[in-house]
């Protein structure tokens, strides 16, 4: 816990932070409130997340106001207002409903960012159907699995990945009864229609059902790096979380660009993607495109992104790259960086400052809690390291299970332990999809155990020290894996560094680190002893890595997390499991 923090001048500000003071705000902080802020359907026939991101402002003064503009990996921009996303949606909801898809039945989307995913997915939550997406580089056998285990009964794809990934598998999936080709002129077999056509017949008036906030809304697969992805089920209710956070941590302001660079085949492409900014009213920038570094500050340049969402392995990316943004692009207008999704090296927040005049602000959740539950406030100083602190209204501790149903909080500071949160915030997963008892064993004494270990320092940040399955027990310390990694970054020659214990019949495991070096720098077995050295005089003996590998790519998840259970097993000649999430060139 020895990040420095980071000072932070909003003298260039002409927006006050909506969270200014983190500890009155807490205090004065009630759910009640956040409820009061948005609308419920109308006659108080429950919440729809899509009654609060889109009709709302449609029906009020935002009419006319830039909601999405899409950005074209050919170049072509779309703009879709409040408005036109409002009757397109209708439109989308109108099909299913002549298609008799109704409340919770599933409704996947497989594709790339393209404007349709968006439409399919507000369209079906004015339905009350649940909005299941998947990533478009799945494989078909993980698509199958997907779409079997989620009773899918409508796929929204287009033609290309119908007949590369989906046909095939079609048969074995009798309770799929209608696929929608986005891009498809005419309809292909009974089952296989062209949307553009079915749009096409549907009106753009359509009335939200009564939805319970309690009604099953969105079905997301959790990322796949610890093992089988898990089918994490949330509820209309979770737009209370989606609005709160972007309110308090992403900091929206009316007239506001912002622009969430991941996929809503992961959970944050949906939660603030799509949901967050429109429940604000304000403008998402979406680019089809995958991750290119010039594109990317082209794109906050030229469409004048304020508040900029990324994760951790692009901005390890643009590092990498040792570029000079400042100096051949105009990037004023950005107001707030913020990251998600892996530990945040505090090299790379010390990097944001140099290299892009602001910090980077680390948040922590995962599929399972819905929405942002720890972060780093605009008006709040950063340590780099921490992941920051608990949102308003929700309770974080750290804690120790005692037996299967109860834990014993830790109450000093600096102690190791499972990061746990208070349940019962709006956003908590209702549920594992066909697995209840796995989601009962994630509950203790009122505690949702995340899964992840983490330490609060004596102000109450949080810090985190690992995953539970990755961490290593060696010579009787438990060895984070992040810890050791973020040191391996400060050495001047390393990129991007994954660590794992490999079992040692003397002290346990052995700290084993494999190192990805920065373009240009040779793999000499000089470089080893002196990275070796290195984390050696940082971290001591104990916890600094006794093998280095050095290799040029980590295996990742296609969300971007290093998949250390993956370079285990390769490095022990064990079984691969589950690779489903695996991005294909690691
Ligand atoms: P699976 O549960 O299938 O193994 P996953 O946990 O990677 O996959 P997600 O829900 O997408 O799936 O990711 C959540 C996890 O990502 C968290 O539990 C945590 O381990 C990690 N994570 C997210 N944000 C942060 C952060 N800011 N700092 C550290 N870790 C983070
Ligand atoms: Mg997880």
């Amino acid at each position: 816990m020895d990040g420095k923090p980071v000072k932070k001048s909003f003298d260039q500000w002409n927006v006050r932070p909506n969270l200014s003071d983190y500890d009155t705000t807490c205090a004065s902080f009630s759910w009640e409130s956040i409820l009061n802020e948005i609308d419920g359907l109308p006659d108080d026939t429950g919440i729809n997340i899509a009654y609060e991101a889109v009709v709302r402002h449609a029906v009020g003064r935002l009419g006319n106001h830039l909601a999405i503009r899409w950005l074209g990996k050919n170049g072509t921009i779309q703009d879709y207002s409040y408005q036109n996303l409002h009757s397109q949606s209708n439109q989308f909801a109108n099909v299913l409903r002549k298609l008799n898809v109704t409340k919770g039945d599933r409704v996947f989307v497989l594709a790339g960012r393209i404007p349709e995913l968006y439409i399919a997915a507000l369209g079906t939550l004015k339905n009350a159907s649940v909005f299941c997406p998947l990533f478009s580089a799945f494989g078909p056998e993980p698509i199958r699995q997907r779409l079997n285990k989620g009773d899918a009964r409508v796929l929204v794809t287009t033609q290309k990945l119908y007949t590369q990934k989906v046909s095939d598998v079609r048969k074995s999936l009798p309770e799929l009864k209608h696929i929608l080709l986005a891009d498809a002129g005419e309809d292909a077999d009974e089952g296989v229609l062209s949307l553009p056509k079915q749009m096409a017949n549907a009106s753009d008036r359509f009335a939200i059902p009564q939805t319970d906030p309690e009604d099953m809304a969105l079905l997301h697969f959790t990322s796949g790096t610890t093992g089988m992805p898990k089918g994490a089920i949330h509820v209309h209710k979770a737009v209370l979380t989606h609005y709160m956070t972007g309110k308090y941590v992403l900091d929206f302001h009316p007239g506001d660009i912002f622009w969430c660079t991941a996929d809503p085949g992961w959970v944050t492409g949906t939660s603030y993607g799509i949901i967050a900014p429109l429940t604000h009213g304000i403008t998402s920038i979406i680019d089809e495109a995958d991750f290119d570094a010039e594109r990317w500050f082209r794109i906050l340049e030229e469409q004048k992104v304020n508040i900029w969402y990324t994760a951790p392995t692009a901005l390890r990316r643009l590092m990498r790259m040792e570029i000079e943004p400042l100096r051949q692009y105009n990037l004023r207008s950005l107001r707030i960086i913020h990251s998600v999704g892996e530990p945040l090296n505090p090299e790379v927040v010390k990097w944001g400052q140099q290299t892009l005049g602001l910090p980077i602000h680390d948040n922590w959740w995962q599929t399972e809690t819905g929405g942002i539950m720890i972060a780093n406030y605009a008006s709040m100083d950063i340590r780099p390291g921490s992941m920051g602190r608990p949102l308003p209204g929700i309770e974080a501790a750290i804690v120790k299970r005692t037996n299967k149903n109860s834990v014993k909080i830790a109450d000093k500071p600096g102690v190791e332990g499972d990061l746990a949160l208070k349940t019962g915030w709006p956003s908590m997963f209702r549920g594992y999809l066909h697995d209840e008892e796995r989601y009962k064993k994630c509950f203790a004494d009122g505690w949702y155990i995340t899964g992840d270990l983490a330490k609060r320092d004596a102000d109450g940040y949080f810090w985190f020290v690992g995953r539970a399955d990755d961490i290593i027990k060696t010579s009787g310390h438990m060895v984070g894996p992040f810890e050791v990694e973020s040191v391996l970054m400060e050495h001047p020659a390393v990129a991007e560094a994954g660590v794992i214990g490999v079992p040692d019949p003397l002290i346990g495991e052995i700290v084993k680190a494999f190192v990805c070096l920065k373009p240009g720098i040779a793999q000499d077995e000089k470089l080893r002893p002196d990275i070796m050295g290195f984390a050696r005089k940082k971290l001591g003996s104990a916890v600094a890595p006794k093998q280095i590998d050095f290799v040029n790519n980590l295996p990742k998840t296609r969300s971007g997390k290093i998949m250390r259970r993956l370079l285990k097993a390769r490095e022990l000649g064990l079984p691969e499991g589950d690779i489903s999430t695996l991005e294909s060139d690691s």
